[in-house]
């Protein structure tokens, strides 16, 4: 159940029915927001006099559901970027999967510009199956990456890998993104919560939707409301493709929540032949962007090199898209 609450009510009240009623508020505006167990099918009597409207949610998706919120949640960036919202359209995310050296990033971003690509993607922190696999280039990295999007007008989206370095990705990036594997860290989800800074949520490859969209209710009910959920992907019995992306879950995404949904079709495959057939599937379903992973030499990248798209591919794979998206009315953004 989510409430509205009188912004009058005091701090101490809150802490109290918080504590009665597991029940979380953070102030929206003139008012606070409240979220109470799911399993509560009545307002407790001591709340009802400070409450203006009560929306009932059948699910442990609260903050992030149609039955609280019918429409998509906008997300903004800067003065011209929209994502979600009424906007209609399909915002394009790509860039290497690591930053690996300066000059990389400012290639792989000048070519970004040249394309009309707005956000650039790539990892520092990287968060690796083996500590003997490349770990990122940490702190020099962040700031190769958030040079080459101001030289370009590029915004940054990257990945937090743990707490440690948290606030030097939360201040600098324009997009917090938080990794498949760090799905379930509460410290980042917290901190993400605590952020004003957008967020992008990958799916754990192990995780249920309803796990999925549970993390997106940490960052909701932390009082950030801008986030969305990253489809890249989960594990299934086959072993052709590196993971198995689920459109199922999409599909459920885009009907029971208000979070805007991106595609992440490189992880999923594995393989950069497949990522402009899933692309175009994805935007055909109509969601909110996607996000690609391509290097300037894909062959000697320092990891996920098998499925990077070199720029000649990207290029094709932007056409393509280009073409589609008009047919479906949701431009490339
Ligand atoms: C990435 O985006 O490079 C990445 C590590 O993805 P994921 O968290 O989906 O594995
Ligand atoms: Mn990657």
């Amino acid at each position: 159940m989510v409430v509205h609450v009188d912004g009058k009510v005091g701090e101490d009240l809150l802490a109290e029915w918080g504590r009665k009623y597991f029940a979380v508020f953070f102030r929206e505006g003139d008012k606070y927001v409240g979220v109470l167990a799911a399993e509560l099918k009545t307002l407790p009597k001591e709340i009802e006099p400070w409450v203006r409207d009560i929306y009932p949610t059948s699910s442990n998706i609260q903050l992030a559901s149609r039955e609280y919120k019918d429409e998509l949640r906008l997300i903004r960036l800067g003065t011209d970027i929209e994502i979600g919202g009424s906007s209609s359209r399909t915002l394009m995310i790509a860039g290497p999967c690591s930053v690996e050296s300066e000059e990389q990033i400012d290639q792989t971003a000048h070519f970004m510009k040249e394309i009309g690509v707005r956000i650039i993607r790539a990892g520092c922190y990287k968060p690796r199956t083996s500590p003997y696999a490349f770990q990122g280039s940490g702190k020099k990295g962040l700031e190769w990456l958030v040079a080459a999007g101001k030289k370009y007008g590029l915004k940054v989206i990257t990945e937090v890998r743990d707490a440690t370095h948290f606030d030097e990705v939360a201040d600098l990036s324009d997009i917090i993104q938080v990794g498949a594997k760090a799905m379930y860290d509460q410290g980042i989800l917290r901190g993400c919560g605590r952020s004003r800074k957008p967020v992008l949520i990958k799916r754990g490859f192990g995780s249920t939707l309803q796990e999925f969209v549970q993390a997106a209710e940490f960052v909701l009910s932390g009082g950030n409301t801008q986030v969305m959920l990253c489809e890249r992907g989960i594990r299934s019995f086959e072993t052709k493709t590196r993971f198995t992306l689920d459109l199922c879950g999409v599909a459920y995404l885009k009907y029971h929540t208000n979070l805007p949904i991106i595609v992440d079709p490189s992880h999923a495959m594995g393989a950069a032949y497949g990522v402009s057939d899933l692309s175009a599937a994805a935007l055909a379903m109509g969601v909110d962007g996607l996000l690609i992973e391509v290097h300037p030499c894909p062959s000697r990248a320092l990891s996920d090199a098998a499925q990077q798209l070199d720029f000649q591919s990207f290029r094709s794979l932007y056409k393509r898209l280009d073409s589609l998206a008009q047919a479906v009315s949701r431009p490339l953004l």
